[in-house]
């Protein structure tokens, strides 16, 4: 390790610059604390960055900034986030979305961002229960799922009360496990409760620009506030002294000391930075088993002029939704598509190109057994099918339209993901087990971000300033 005397040290040190890296680090230091971010890769944003190719921008995966809510009210969790951040209501630049669907065999269910076209849709598909819907609903307003001591049952015994028909659970559930869920088959309570109001009650926005609006809002304002950040600086170990974390050691050799640390990189990970042998079957017990592939198809026509005004469809071919680890390369039989061109931009407002986005489950061991060449081989072999498996639920798309107009392709999957977010199993949703406290076995480690149990980009941020205010700003009274 290295001197006293070569170390910085800092009030607070935050591993990642991601979404939830990004908003401690603001939190903190608006309340003047010396904060240092320290993040692995060169690009901020985490598992929703961006990137170049061939001339042009993409985000890693955003399809929508979920919590939209179109301004409406202060309490929403946007507006509240935004507040603790002190940044202007604007300052996403989001617009809200034409409109989404879930699609299952000989069944849809259209929702937006207004609750009520949900409602009319079930009343349309399942007239029987329509008033469980209802029900259902209520108890999901009622619950309060920011109480981090309250774990909750398991949500489809919760839905089960409320929902007679399989079919009608598993089209709710879809959405809301592929947006968010890192346990297969079901959730916790508390989970679906706050994807349920993410989703369906305050619904989809994204910027015109995509997730670097977010990013630079973000990186202003930390800026703006004297907060410090190293790129391409991954830590490579965690210093423990008894139960208290000594320094964090980086990858270049140099330690660097604070107070309390708060990791955003995820449980399994952080454990394994802590070397401690006796974790390891916890490192296996938190590992993700979920994780995902993405084709993306660049068009030189609007997906509305080839028939998709549609902004987000969620679709399953089965009489029964399966969300669970793949068992093939991909699983073909769900996914979800997105257009990022169907929101409603301000000004008439249109990305330059047409964008069409295919997500489906993906097998980890599968993407990162493979050599390079036998890599690039089978991502060229799995693109088309995974295009071809969507475009079932895309009736007024043809197939030979969107080859015609096709003028880009690229392909994600779980071992890009684990390249270049360092999450294990490229877990996009990380562990299945939540530290919803955010403390750990060390008196000054804290975790917050995807594995303290909030989801998604608006989740992470809010984890960010949650932590930060519980296990920091609430402390610094008494803690001198
Ligand atoms: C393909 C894809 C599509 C998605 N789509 C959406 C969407 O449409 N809407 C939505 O709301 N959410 C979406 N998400 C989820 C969302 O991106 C995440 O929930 C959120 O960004 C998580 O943020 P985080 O800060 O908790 O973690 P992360 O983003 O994982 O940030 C952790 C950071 O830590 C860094 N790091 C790791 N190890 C080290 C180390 N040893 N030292 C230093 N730094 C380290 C990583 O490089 C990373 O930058 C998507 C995710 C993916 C992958």
């Amino acid at each position: 390790m290295a001197s006293e005397q070569e170390a910085e040290s800092f009030d607070v040190l935050i591993i990642g610059c991601g979404m939830a890296g990004l908003a401690a680090g603001i939190r903190l230091a608006t309340f003047d604390q010396k904060v240092l971010i320290v993040e692995k890769h060169n690009a901020p944003g985490g598992l929703n960055s961006f990137y170049f190719q061939r001339g042009r921008k993409f985000d890693v995966g955003l399809h929508a900034v979920t919590n939209f809510s179109s301004g409406r009210g202060r309490r929403t969790p946007l507006q509240k986030l935004l507040r603790q951040l002190r940044l202007p209501p604007e300052s996403f630049a989001l617009s809200p979305q034409n409109g989404s669907r879930i699609a299952f065999p000989g069944r849809d269910l259209r929702f937006a961002n207004d609750i009520s076209l949900l409602e009319s849709e079930v009343a349309r598909e399942f007239p029987g229960e329509v008033d469980g819907f209802r029900a259902l609903r209520q108890a999901v307003l009622d619950f309060d799922a920011l109480d981090l001591e309250k774990e909750g049952p398991g949500a489809r015994e919760v839905v089960g009360r409320y929902i007679a028909d399989p079919v009608l659970r598993d089209m709710l559930f879809c959405p809301l496990m592929y947006y968010g869920s890192s346990t297969e088959h079901d959730m916790p309570f508390t989970q679906f409760v706050t994807l349920w109001r993410a989703i369906f009650e305050e619904g989809f926005g994204r910027p015109l620009e995509g997730v670097r609006v977010v990013i630079r809002a973000l990186l202003a304002r930390y800026r703006e506030l004297g907060g410090k950040r190293r790129m391409r600086c991954g830590v490579r170990r965690i210093v423990q002294d008894g139960r208290r974390v000594q320094a964090v050691e980086l990858e270049s050799g140099e330690t660097v000391t604070a107070r309390r640390i708060i990791s955003t990189i995820g449980w399994p990970e952080t454990l394994l930075l802590c070397g401690r042998e006796e974790t390891d079957e916890e490192i296996e017990r938190c590992t993700g088993a979920l994780s995902f592939a993405e084709g993306i198809t660049v068009s030189d026509r609007q997906p509305a002029e080839m028939g998709c005004g549609e902004t987000i469809i969620f679709y399953n071919d089965s009489e029964r939704f399966a969300y669970e680890g793949a068992q093939n390369p991909i699983d073909l039989r769900s996914g979800v598509i997105c257009f990022p061109n169907n929101y409603r931009y301000p000004d008439g407002g249109q990305l330059p190109e047409g964008l069409l986005r295919v997500t489906s489950i993906a097998s980890y061991p599968y993407w990162t057994s493979l050599e390079e060449e036998a890599y690039r081989r089978e991502k060229a072999a799995w693109f088309p099918r995974m295009q071809e498996s969507a475009l079932r639920f895309l009736p007024g798309m043809k197939a030979e339209s969107l080859r015609e107009a096709t003028v880009h392709t690229d392909m994600f999957t779980p071992r890009t993901i684990r390249h270049f977010t360092s999450h294990l199993g490229g877990a996009v949703y990380g562990s299945p087990v939540k530290m919803r406290t955010g403390e750990t076995f060390l008196d000054n480690l804290y975790l917050a971000g995807t594995d303290q149990g909030f989801l998604g980009i608006i989740g992470a941020m809010l984890s960010g300033v949650s932590m930060a205010n519980r296990h920091v700003l609430s402390k610094l009274a008494g803690s001198g």
